[in-house]
């Protein structure tokens, strides 16, 4: 979608991964910005994406950052809340109901089209997905 490309055309990655700089998502998290929470567990928070791009679309995020930007910042330490991220995505999608498929996404940096620097999976269903995306 354009609009999200020029978004993230325009997002700055931050200089240093490992600086706390807080991101829209620190805001769902602290709940100072509403947003539709489907599922939360100590480490992860799982809302509905304001600009869905299919019927179902879900943000997974951890709740703490700890410099993981997206996947290309990601450091051993990492590896337990990377394996959180996709097994909560698979207890949301059955949450959901996307018996018949559903399709994971994480994009990185400007060529991936990553426009908020706190690493999220988007869990998309609810229609049938195309290959190659855009
Ligand atoms: P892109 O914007 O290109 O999809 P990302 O992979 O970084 O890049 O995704 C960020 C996502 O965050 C977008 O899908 C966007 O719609 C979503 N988003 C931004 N602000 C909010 C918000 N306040 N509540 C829910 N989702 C949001």
């Amino acid at each position: 979608m354009a609009t999200e490309k020029q978004a993230a055309l325009v997002a700055t990655p931050p200089p240093d991964p490992d600086s706390p700089t807080p991101t829209i998502f620190d805001k769902i998290i602290n709940k100072e910005i509403p947003s539709t929470v489907v599922y939360e567990d100590d480490k992860v928070l799982a809302f509905r994406d304001i600009t869905p791009q299919a019927p179902t679309h879900i943000l997974i995020i951890p709740k703490v950052k700890d410099g993981l930007t997206g996947p290309s910042k990601a450091e051993e330490r990492h590896v337990e809340t990377l394996g959180h991220l996709l097994y909560t995505a698979k207890l949301v999608a059955k949450q959901e109901g996307l018996d018949d498929g559903f399709r994971i996404v994480i994009n990185d940096g400007p060529k991936g089209c990553q426009s908020v620097y706190h690493i999220h999976v988007h869990l998309l269903g609810g229609r049938q997905m195309n290959w190659p995306p855009g």
